[in-house]
């Protein structure tokens, strides 16, 4: 697939292999890739040594890197995590507690007055300081990723659907329909599924579990996802707008599935308040579109007050909404990335936040894992 993931590795791994590239849609970064915070994150939630807190740690310099030698809209703006309530302290020393096993660059801790000298507009009463956070124009960011990965040779199919994968005597081989219904087949010697919300059903073909159990005598661990969407409303008046310069992040809310409904700043400058944490029925479809619900409009007025109180219901706007491939059961706590080999097969697996800012280390540990 040509998500950030998929196109990071086919980047990597065409500078010594010869890869193909098949996505179903009519061009890269059509999914999670392009409905995203486009946070470069600092690696201050996850669990201490899990994928998510190294191939972030990894990934955070890598982008400012990519991102300036590429020509990719990049700010090193920095993020404050804040506690906007008294009860709220508590919180944000668990926070601090994991971003420091982390070894999280630079973080800090802010009183409220330090925190206010940053964002005057923002209520704070004590803040986390990540000075090593930013934000990456994804967008940007994949089709740099694309332009490499051709550079280096790959060759990217468009409007091509993977529709079945055997496992074949030296390889695989791959059913495709492309977008006019025409049939083709293809044969590799390895595959890396990085399909996205599309992964499960790709292993599934080739006969694995998806709740874990053995095939051909591996053991398989759980690849069944769901989806959590995330939506987002943008604050469209441009003035208001203005008064917020870099992403604001509440307490995380683990539970739910996200980091909490945050505020946060492109590389435009335009602010934009999520996303939410909905639980998607299974087989649910994805719809990218967004209306504005009345229900939805006052819970992110009323989550946009708290950082800015003088928000008003004419000053947001329905935005993006995207949805976070998740191993994550509902009843879960974070779950890592999963990044599964098994004879020349590479799964790719709950690759949601901070899937972006880790996209060149997780090529990295795909190219290592073929060998
Ligand atoms: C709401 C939200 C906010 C986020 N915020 C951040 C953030 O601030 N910072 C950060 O680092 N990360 C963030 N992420 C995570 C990040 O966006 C993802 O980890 C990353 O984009 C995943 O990229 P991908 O290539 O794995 O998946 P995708 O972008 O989904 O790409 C998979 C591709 O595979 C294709 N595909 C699927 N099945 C098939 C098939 N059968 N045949 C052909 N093609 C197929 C799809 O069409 C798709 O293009 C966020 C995610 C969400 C949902």
């Amino acid at each position: 697939g040509a998500g950030a993931v998929g196109l990071a590795i086919a980047e990597r791994l065409a500078r010594t292999r010869s890869v193909l590239l098949v996505e179903r849609h009519e061009g890269y970064g059509r999914e999670t890739s392009s409905h995203n915070s486009g946070v470069v994150h600092a690696a201050i939630y996850y669990e201490t040594g899990s994928l998510k807190h190294r191939l972030c740690w990894e990934g955070n310099p890598l982008i400012y890197e990519w991102a300036e030698a590429h020509n990719v809209p990049v700010r090193r703006c920095g993020k404050l995590i804040v506690a906007l309530a008294e009860d709220e302290r508590a919180g944000l020393d668990e926070v601090w507690g994991q971003a420091t096993a982390n070894g999280v660059r630079g973080i800090e801790r802010l009183t409220g007055e330090q925190a206010r000298a940053l964002e005057p507009h923002v209520p704070t009463v004590e803040a986390i300081w990540s000075p090593s956070t930013g934000v990456v124009d994804p967008a940007s960011l994949v089709r740099s990723y694309e332009g490499e990965a051709r550079a280096h040779g790959a060759l990217v199919v468009y409007r091509h659907a993977v529709t079945s994968v055997e496992r074949i005597a030296g390889g695989f081989r791959l059913d495709l329909r492309d977008a006019d219904g025409q049939s083709s087949s293809v044969t590799c010697a390895a595959l890396v599924n990085s399909a996205g919300h599309g992964a499960p059903d790709l292993a599934a073909a080739l006969g694995y579990p998806l709740d874990g159990g053995m095939h051909e005598g591996v053991e398989v661990p759980v690849l069944r996802q769901r989806a959590n969407g995330g939506r987002y409303y943008d604050i469209v008046d441009p003035d208001v707008a203005r008064m917020v310069s870099r992403p604001v992040y509440p307490l995380p809310e683990h539970q739910a599935g996200g980091l909490g409904l945050h505020l946060t700043v492109d590389t435009d400058g335009g602010a934009h308040l999520g996303p939410s944490t909905e639980w998607l029925p299974d087989g649910a479809p994805l719809d990218y579109r967004q209306v504005d619900e009345p229900e939805w409009h006052a819970r992110f007025l009323e989550a946009g007050r708290r950082f800015l109180p003088g928000l008003r219901g004419d000053q947001i706007a329905p935005g993006q909404v995207g949805y976070r491939p998740k191993i994550q059961r509902p009843d879960q706590g974070l779950v890592d990335f999963l990044i599964w080999h098994d004879r020349g097969y590479v799964h790719l697996g709950g690759i949601e936040s901070p899937g972006l800012t880790a996209s060149l280390p997780i090529a990295r540990v795909v190219d290592e894992a073929l060998g």
